[in-house]
C-alpha cells in the first residue's frame, strides 16, 4: 500500500506548491482529485520507484460562518487522520506565528510522525533565521524551498525511510498470478457497498478468512466459476463474525490506493444520476494508473428507457476515452445481469496480461501497412519493420523501423484497432510505443 503524506500549515506558507511539485515530479502520476472534495486535494507521488499519496488542505475556502481558523483545523484533522506522516509546511520569511503553535500542539497529540520543513529557504541554507524553528521541538527542521525544488528530495527520503517498497514493479501492479486482484470504485452512493454485499452474501460465492495486518488493506479472496478473486477494500469492509460486509464510508484515499493495489477496476456509475465530474475524475485516473476496466451501470432498475437513452449518450461523451471498457447495466439491489460481469472481469484481465509474440505482432504490423499506408511525413513516409510487446498490464506494444517520428495518432489508434481486434483485447488500456532506428 501507498504510504499517505498530509502537508499542512496555515495559509500563503507555500503546500500547494509543495504538493505540485511532490506530484509533478519526474514521471509522476499526476491526478487531481479536486473534483471529489472539495477542500483536499490528492495526488500521486514517486521518489525513485517508491510511490505514495499527497494530501494537500491548501485549497478550502473558509466561510463566514466558521472563520479561517476553524476551517484551517478541520481540514488539517481530516487530513492528518487519512495520512501515515505529516509535513508541516512553515514560512521562513514569517518567522514562527501563532498559528503554527497552534498547528504544532495539535500535531504532537495526533501522533504521527512530523516533518517540519522550512518552506521559502531559498539561498538561506546557513541563515540564522532557521533556528528559530527548533523551538517547535519536531526535530531536526528540513529547509526547502518548494518554488526552486530546492531540499525537497532529501525531505522526501527522510518521510519515506521507515516505509517499505516493492523493488520489483512488475510486482507492485499485481503479477500474473492467476487471482484478479479486484477493486470496486465509484463514488459514495453509487451502490458498492449494495453490490459487494450482494456478492459475498451468495452461497456459491466462497470467502476465505483474510485478516489485514494494520498497514494491509482488507481484502477478501473468494472463487467463482474456477476463478479466484481477491476483493480489495474501497468501501469499508468489516468482518462480521464469519462473513465480511461493507460499510459505506467513502475514501479518496482508499480508493487510490486500491486502484494502485488492484489489476482490474470495476468501476460502477449510478443509472439515476447519469456521468458526474466526480466519475469522470475517477475514471480519468484508473486509466492513468493503466488499470484494466469494466464498467457497471448500477440501479438500471430505477430508471425509464427515455433516461436509459440519455445515459448512454452521456457516457459516450464524458467517457469517451474508455472506450475500451465494456459496459454492463445491473441492479446491485435487484441482483440482476450480476452474472455476466464475472465474464467480463476475467477477460478484462486475461487481455491486460495477454502475451504477443513477436513474429504475430510484426505479421499484424504488415498487413495493416499493407492495408493502409502511413501518410508520407516530411521528406519520409514511415516504415514499419517488426513490433515486439514490451510490457503487460496494460499491454505494451513497441514498433521499430524508420522514421517513425511521422506516425500520426490516427494511425497509432488504427494499428491498436488491429491489434486489439486480432488478440481480442477488451477492459484494458493498450499502449504503442515507435522506436525509430536512424
Ligand atoms: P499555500 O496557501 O500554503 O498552499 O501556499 P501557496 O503554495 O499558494 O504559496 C503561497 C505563496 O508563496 C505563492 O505566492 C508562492 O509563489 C510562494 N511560494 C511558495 N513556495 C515558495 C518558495 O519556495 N520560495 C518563495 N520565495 N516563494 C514561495
Ligand atoms: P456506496 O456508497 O457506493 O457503497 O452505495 P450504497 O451501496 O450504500 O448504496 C447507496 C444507495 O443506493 C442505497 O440506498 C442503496 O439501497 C441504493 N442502491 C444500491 N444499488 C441499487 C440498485 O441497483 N438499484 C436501486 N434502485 N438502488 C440501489
Amino acid at each position: 500500500m501507498k504510504p499517505v503524506i498530509a502537508l499542512v500549515g496555515r495559509p500563503n506558507v507555500g503546500k500547494s506548491t509543495l504538493f505540485n511539485r511532490m506530484t509533478k515530479s519526474r514521471d509522476a502520476i499526476v491526478a487531481d482529485f479536486a473534483g471529489l472534495t472539495r477542500d483536499r486535494h490528492y495526488g500521486d507521488g514517486r521518489l525513485g520507484n517508491r510511490e505514495f499519496i499527497v494530501i494537500d488542505t491548501g485549497g478550502f475556502e473558509p466561510d463566514s460562518t466558521t472563520g479561517i481558523v476553524k476551517e484551517m483545523a478541520k481540514q488539517t484533522r481530516q487530513a492528518v487522520a487519512e495520512a501515515d506522516a505529516v509535513i508541516f509546511v512553515v514560512d521562513v520569511r514569517l518567522g514562527l506565528s501563532a498559528h503554527d503553535s497552534d498547528i504544532a500542539r495539535y500535531l504532537r497529540q495526533a501522533n504521527k510522525r512530523v516533518f517540519v520543513a522550512i518552506n521559502k529557504a531559498e539561498g538561506m541554507s546557513e541563515s540564522p533565521l532557521l533556528a528559530e524553528f527548533h523551538e517547535l521541538g519536531m526535530g531536526e527542521p528540513h529547509p526547502i524551498s518548494a518554488a526552486h525544488g530546492q531540499g525537497i528530495r532529501s525531505l522526501l527520503e527522510a518521510v519515506l525511510e521507515p516505509f517499505e517498497f516493492d523493488e520489483d514493479e512488475e510486482e507492485a501492479s499485481g503479477a500474473p498470478d492467476g487471482v484478479i486482484r479486484l477493486a470496486v470504485a465509484g463514488r459514495p452512493n453509487v451502490g458498492k457497498s449494495t453490490l459487494i454485499n450482494t456478492w459475498l452474501g451468495e452461497e456459491r460465492l466462497v470467502a476465505f478468512d483474510m485478516p489485514g495486518t494494520t498497514r494491509d488493506a482488507i481484502s477478501v479472496d473468494f472463487e467463482r466459476n474456477g476463478q479466484q478473486f481477491k476483493l480489495i477494500d474501497t468501501a469499508g469492509l468489516r468482518r462480521k463474525g464469519k462473513v465480511f460486509e461493507a460499510i459505506e464510508k467513502f475514501s479518496v484515499v482508499k480508493t487510490l490506493q486500491a486502484i494502485a493495489d488492484a489489476n482490474v477496476v470495476l468501476l460502477l456509475l449510478d443509472a439515476t444520476q447519469g456521468v458526474s465530474d466526480q466519475d469522470a475524475h475517477i475514471a480519468g485516473y484508473i486509466l492513468e494508473s493503466g488499470r484494466a476496466v469494466v464498467l457497471a451501470v448500477n440501479k438500471w432498475d430505477a430508471v425509464d428507457s427515455y433516461q436509459r437513452e440519455q445515459l448512454q449518450r452521456s457516457i459516450e461523451q464524458r467517457l469517451a476515452f474508455m472506450k475500451f471498457a465494456p459496459i454492463h447495466n445491473i441492479s446491485a439491489l435487484k441482483r440482476q445481469g450480476l452474472g455476466p460481469l464475472w465474464g467480463a472481469l476475467a477477460d478484462a484481465y486475461s487481455s491486460a496480461y495477454k502475451k504477443m509474440t513477436t513474429p504475430v505482432l510484426t505479421r499484424l504490423i504488415q498487413e495493416a501497412v499493407e492495408h493502409q499506408t502511413p501518410k508520407r511525413s516530411g521528406h519520409f513516409r514511415p516504415k514499419l519493420r517488426y513490433a515486439h510487446q514490451g510490457g503487460m498490464n496494460p499491454p505494451l506494444v513497441i514498433v521499430h523501423g524508420n522514421s517513425l517520428e511521422g506516425v500520426t495518432e490516427v494511425y497509432k489508434r488504427y494499428l491498436e484497432g488491429r491489434i486489439r481486434a486480432h488478440y481480442k483485447l477488451v477492459g484494458t488500456p493498450m499502449r504503442i510505443e515507435m522506436r525509430s532506428s536512424k
